[in-house]
């Protein structure tokens, strides 16, 4: 087996373990691992980022996957939808108090947090930093939207407690340029999904 392959297996391996974990927990709160993970993209996303469109792009899902997870997602009472204040056609998505709850308690997973405890230090930042190479190369090759965290994308100006938008040329708020948001374009070392 080359290194392809076994890495291929690995990453099958993990996946499995921690969406089985998801599953697990996230039952409590009747949420399947799609929902939290569209549930966990939406508290992430900034207001740029904060669309169906946006979550299909950053997820890889179909549009009636994204629909019917969005409808599940409303109908629970996790997420909330207002219309745009620029363009009523686009509906704008956020996490409400209960949708909140239900992150604090699956997201990570309990088996990530004891796997983490494990790791710590240097070992648990050298695995995400290797993962966050993966995922990086994974997306170039692929050519999707690379989903950045603010803090980090050529067009923020300013400095701390003074950002700006210099695509959009609006203001960003400090806790806002640690959110992901789907127009990042890298300033040069970058972590793809954010570090919080
Ligand atoms: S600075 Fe970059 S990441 Fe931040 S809002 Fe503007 S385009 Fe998005």
């Amino acid at each position: 087996m080359n290194d392809v392959e076994l890495m291929g297996l690995l990453i099958d391996r993990v996946a499995g373990l921690v969406r089985s974990d998801a599953r697990r927990v996230g039952a409590k709160y009747q949420l399947q691992p799609v929902q939290l993970e569209v549930l966990d993209y939406i508290r992430r996303a900034n207001r740029y980022s904060d669309t169906a469109t946006a979550v299909t792009e950053y997820l890889g899902l179909t549009k009636g996957t994204v629909s019917q997870t969005l409808k599940v997602l409303l109908s629970r009472g996790y997420i909330k939808k207002r219309a745009d204040s620029d363009d009523k056609r686009v509906s704008r998505l956020k996490v409400t108090p209960a949708g909140l709850k239900a992150l604090r308690a699956c997201r990570p997973s309990p088996l990530l947090k004891k796997a983490g405890k494990l790791l710590e230090g240097d070992e648990l930042e050298t695995t995400v930093d290797r993962l966050s190479d993966l995922l990086q190369v994974l997306q170039e090759t692929n050519n999707d939207r690379s989903f950045g965290q603010c803090v980090n994308c050529v067009h923020n100006m300013g400095k701390r407690g003074d950002h700006w938008c210099g695509l959009t040329r609006e203001p960003l708020s400090d806790p806002e340029t640690e959110l992901i948001c789907r127009e990042f374009t890298a300033r040069e070392q970058w972590h793809p999904i954010g570090k919080h």
